[in-house]
């Protein structure tokens, strides 16, 4: 037991929180309530509260309440997947006229949402390079409720000053939501930074094991929790009971998983910067990168995501993404296996042609918890054929 003025570390806290054992038998790992309703004891005698799945459920709220514990925030919610929770969140705060303003780099999928699924009923979208505070002041217009940000960002691992950015934001008088699925809290907590609100694709590194999707809010602002909360229940994107058991499942390894991917991400980009056929190495634990002492500041290490560029362009990009034996080719990310993906045409094809269009000589890699020398064997072999 931890004494009154020392918190909890978080790794404690990813095994424990929310995670009491049954009361009634005395499991260590508390049941999987796999059930879309509740007997009442008389018309609206409910049981602990519970009615309905959509509404709540005891494995729901296990997880919740461990999401909410490990960002820094009162209030967690989960979800379907992690567009889901952006949904909810877009949905939940932006009305017709209002005006959001994302970076120039976000998740693909969350430009499309809002560019193809709310503008047409009315929400503005734009974007800015959010590393440049003038440029985010510059887009801030009248009618601007939201800024949402994503650092590091995907593919080019840019990273933003969150407490400057949500300093801007709040002159202003706008909500700041950061998604946080490239650091996950085990790295970087933007609620402890300004941010109001936290998503996450739960998909990648907080479930972990490439085996199930889900998405989360978090927050500490009463009223967002209230309208998102509405949200979920009146919309209904929740994340089901076993989904719900995978990601807790999934999370109490966060804090030892991260710093394996960390580490290995380190050995990875090591023989990536000194290989004569990278021309570039986007890692934000590299000195020479841009915003490598903002992520030094804001973050615990600098995790399992790395891109480089190749002097051999496109084809070559393409034939590395093709040559690894351990790197798996396939999208998404944060998961224990290593894989690797060919940005421009996989991850990316669907901003081709907008401003979130990517290089064609990029590689992006997400490294896994492997053995590290199998992992740069892999690496080297692969840069070795396509000299
Ligand atoms: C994958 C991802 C999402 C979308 O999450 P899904 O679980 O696939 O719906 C959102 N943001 C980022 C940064 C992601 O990587």
């Amino acid at each position: 037991m931890s004494t009154p003025d020392r918190p909890q570390g978080f790794a404690t806290r990813a095994i424990h929180a929310g995670q009491a054992f049954d009361p009634t038998t005395g499991a260590v790992i508390p049941p999987v309530y796999q059930t879309s309703t509740f007997v009442q004891e008389h018309v609206g005698g409910l049981r602990g509260g519970y009615e309905y799945t959509r509404g709540t459920n005891p494995t729901r709220d296990a997880l919740q309440t461990l999401l909410a514990d490990l960002e820094g925030g009162r209030h967690g919610l989960s979800f379907a997947s992690g567009l889901a929770a952006e949904d909810a969140v877009l949905r939940a705060l932006l009305t017709p006229g209002d005006h959001v303003l994302m970076g120039n780099d976000v998740y693909g999928g969350t430009h499309r949402l809002a560019n193809r699924v709310l503008a047409p009923w009315g929400v503005g979208l734009s974007t800015a390079e959010m590393t440049d505070l003038d440029a985010v002041r510059a887009g801030v217009r009248e009618e601007t409720r939201m800024l949402w940000l994503e650092t590091p960002s995907n593919p080019l691992m840019k990273i933003t000053d969150i407490e400057a950015v949500a300093a801007l934001g709040h002159e202003h008088g706008l909500v700041v939501v950061v998604d946080n699925t490239f650091a996950s809290p085990a790295l970087q907590q933007p609620l402890s930074l300004g941010a109001d609100v936290v998503v996450h694709s739960t998909t990648k590194y907080l479930g972990g094991h490439s085996d199930v999707l889900g998405g989360a809010v978090v927050t500490s602002d009463e009223e967002i929790a209230e309208k998102v909360g509405f949200l979920q229940f009146a919309a209904g994107a929740v994340s089901a009971p076993w989904e719900a058991f995978l990601t807790i499942r999934g999370i109490k390894t966060l804090e030892l998983r991260t710093q394996r991917h960390s580490s290995n991400a380190e050995a990875v980009v090591e023989v990536l910067a000194a290989h004569p056929e990278v021309t570039r190495v986007y890692y934000p634990g590299l000195d020479s990168h841009p915003g490598h002492d903002i992520a030094a500041r804001q973050m615990r290490r600098f995790g399992g995501m790395v891109s480089f560029s190749l002097a051999g362009g496109a084809s070559a990009a393409r034939a590395f993404a093709e040559g690894t034996r351990l790197f798996q080719l396939a999208e998404s990310l944060g998961g224990v296996e290593s894989l690797v993906n060919y940005p421009a045409e996989m991850t990316h094809a669907s901003v081709r042609g907008t401003e979130l269009e990517v290089p064609d000589d990029l590689v992006r890699l997400s490294v896994g918890i492997e053995t590290p020398e199998d992992l740069v064997d892999d690496v080297r072999q692969a840069l070795d054929r396509l000299a």
